[in-house]
């Protein structure tokens, strides 16, 4: 197969990529070009963040966070790297991870801020989830995750946390909701949530891109990323959600791009207004970040678990 732009300038390139949803083949170079042009213009048409001021690129050492930091260095961004250290042993999954979030750093010449979860909370996630006795550890790793990285964002003064969460992801967590009429999460769900009072501005700058568009943009600029997922991803759902998904858009190309997009257009407004009384945050007593209760999650899990050890 032959590179589509390459034909019409007369070119035989023979084509690297074949992007079905897009009836599209395209060469290394033009794909790259595609590629990074569409990032673009999902951050300019969602007014994601600007060039003024630094963005906090939340990196796991995974193949989409860490094409994003790269990317964003790349266009000109100010960048500094994220990375949450969670003390997962099986498989040296921690280690590894922040080995290649260093690497990517030097690469880039570009700061990385690493924060240590047995250093700052004296246990890694597993043991936090289950001393706090919540069976579910992915539950308990997403509400730490979100809670640091909102805190460096915020203490740090940056303007945007990027993520590199991309469409399987995001069609996942809306087919997802959508069975259990979320009705609150599906107002929320959208590729960039505007910064509040304790907030920080969150972007998902990959969001149109599927897992295999940006493994493949992350092979083609030598980007080493972590090829095993976490230990610990059997036990989450999401998984259920992508192969469903992932046997539609085998049936029929573009299922998940249609399935997003028209979500926004189509019936985001109503969920968006359905949840128009806001719900009212006020400072957690224990660490000032908002929440709704007197006392944030966080917290709570931290002042069950003071103490306390497992055999
Ligand atoms: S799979 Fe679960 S435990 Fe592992 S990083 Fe993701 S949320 Fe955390
Ligand atoms: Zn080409
Ligand atoms: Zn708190």
């Amino acid at each position: 197969m032959l590179c589509k732009i390459c034909k019409t300038k007369g070119k035989r390139e023979k084509a690297v990529i074949n992007l079905r949803q897009h009836k599209l083949s395209l060469c290394k170079e033009h794909y790259i070009e595609w590629f990074e042009k569409h990032t673009l213009k999902t951050i300019k048409k969602f007014r994601m963040f600007s060039m003024d001021g630094k963005i906090g690129v939340a990196i796991s050492g995974g193949k989409d966070s860490l094409s994003l930091w790269y990317l964003l260095t790349k266009a000109g961004y100010e960048t500094v790297g994220i990375h949450i250290s969670l003390g997962i042993t099986a498989n040296k999954y921690s280690e590894k991870s922040l080995k290649l979030c260093q690497n990517m750093s030097e690469r880039l010449q570009k700061p990385l801020i690493v924060f240590n979860l047995q250093d700052n909370f004296n246990h890694p996630i597993e043991k936090i989830a289950e001393l706090s006795g919540r069976d579910n550890v992915c539950s308990v790793c997403g509400t730490f995750k979100r809670y640091i990285m909102n805190k460096i964002a915020i203490d740090k003064n940056l303007n945007a946390i990027a993520t590199g969460h991309n469409l399987d992801d995001e069609s996942a967590v809306l087919l997802s909701n959508t069975l259990r009429w979320e009705t609150g999460y599906l107002g929320r769900q959208y590729p960039v949530l505007l910064e509040r009072k304790g907030f920080a501005r969150k972007a998902k700058p990959f969001c149109f891109f599927t897992e295999k568009e940006i493994v493949s943009y992350a092979i083609l600029n030598n980007i080493q990323f972590m090829e095993t997922g976490c230990p610990n991803s059997e036990s989450a759902t999401s998984p259920i959600y992508k192969q469903a998904l992932a046997f539609l858009e085998h049936k029929m190309p573009g299922t998940k791009l249609r399935l997003y997009k028209e979500f926004f257009k189509k019936a985001r407004p109503i969920f968006t207004k359905l949840n128009e009384e806001e719900v009212k945050l006020n400072p957690c007593e224990k660490c000032e970040m908002p929440t709704s209760t007197k006392i944030c999650t966080v917290c709570r899990i931290v002042e069950k678990i003071k103490g306390k050890t497992i055999c």
